[in-house]
């Protein structure tokens, strides 16, 4: 390890160099993992805690390399978003999850609300609402069964987003703030955005018997959303405890590994199945 002086910067390591390379491989790898159908969506169930029912999915992206196995989203996501490839990706996974929510429908099962993640780079693309437009046209799905999930981060430009948001509640679809908490935005773009509901950040939940404070928190958010008169869930939920506590502070809606990690379409399917078989 070298000792940095005054003036001595460093600007380049071999330890840079190697995760340089990687960066380059994995946006190689990305570029064409679209054509190559590497990509799949898994579905994790959104659950009602007054009836204990799906009433939800959200749509999470998986890659398979065919040489490095599954690459997680945390990992390649952000490397989308920076590239631009985010674009033809998020288009993929919102088209696949809408054909998916309408199959389970025409299937005969109740109605899901489908949720599908939407990065910033995204919502600001200018053809948003076509994107939304068609995937809803072509899947033949209901825009009330669509939800969109929007991060705080998207408040950079607040005119555009607010405007952006009226539209698509206009078309119907059902919107939330992901991660709540974890940004740094004030709290007045909750009444100026027409959102309808706020997911709990999962570093809360998942802190709320080990820090007072974190308790604290989910309860205030809890408490704040229905004030303002927006539903609210909780993510990663991973305990009866954890459900227990959001239960008594009437939390809406759970989601977590307690019901079921993310899985393959097929499985979700027969999770749904089972809802009918009690
Ligand atoms: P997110 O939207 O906050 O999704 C929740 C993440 O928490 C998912 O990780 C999910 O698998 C995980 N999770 C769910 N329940 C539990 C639990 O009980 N305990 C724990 N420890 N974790 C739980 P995943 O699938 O690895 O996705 C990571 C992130 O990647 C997502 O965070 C989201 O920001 C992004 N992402 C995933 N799919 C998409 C996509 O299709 N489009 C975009 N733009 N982003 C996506
Ligand atoms: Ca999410
Ligand atoms: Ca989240
Ligand atoms: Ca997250």
């Amino acid at each position: 390890v070298k000792e940095h002086g005054k003036n001595n910067f460093q600007f380049y390591t071999p330890e840079m160099n190697e995760t340089v390379t990687k960066k380059m491989q994995m946006e190689i790898g990305l570029r064409k993992a679209l054509e190559r159908n590497e990509f799949n969506v898994y579905y994790q169930p959104q659950i009602d805690v007054n009836s204990g029912k799906i009433i939800g999915v959200e749509a999470l992206i998986r890659w398979q390399h065919p040489e490095w196995g599954p690459i997680s989203p945390t990992e390649f996501i952000p490397l989308a978003e920076e590239t631009g490839l985010i674009i033809p990706i998020g288009e993929w996974v919102l088209n696949e999850a809408c054909r998916q929510n309408k199959d389970w429908q025409d299937q005969g099962f109740a109605p899901l609300r489908m949720a599908v993640n939407i990065s910033s780079r995204q919502f600001k693309q200018s053809n948003l609402i076509d994107i939304v437009s068609k995937a809803l046209d072509e899947s033949g799905l209901n825009p009330e069964y669509l939800e969109l999930e929007l991060t705080e981060s998207i408040i950079q430009d607040s005119k555009y987003a607010i405007e952006t948001m009226h539209e698509l509640k206009l078309m119907g679809i059902f919107l939330s703030i992901d991660d709540f908490g974890t940004g740094y935005s004030s709290l007045n773009y909750l009444k100026l955005f027409p959102i309808d509901s706020l997911k709990i950040d999962q570093s809360f939940t998942r802190n709320m018997f080990d820090d007072i404070k974190d308790a604290a928190l989910v309860h205030t958010i809890i408490s704040m959303a229905h004030n303002l008169d927006l539903k609210v869930i909780a993510e990663g939920v991973e305990t009866k405890e954890q459900l227990q506590f959001l239960s008594q502070r009437e939390c809406n809606e759970a989601q977590g590994y307690l019901f079921s990690r993310p899985v393959p379409a097929k499985e979700m399917t027969s999770i749904i199945k089972q809802q009918y078989t009690y």
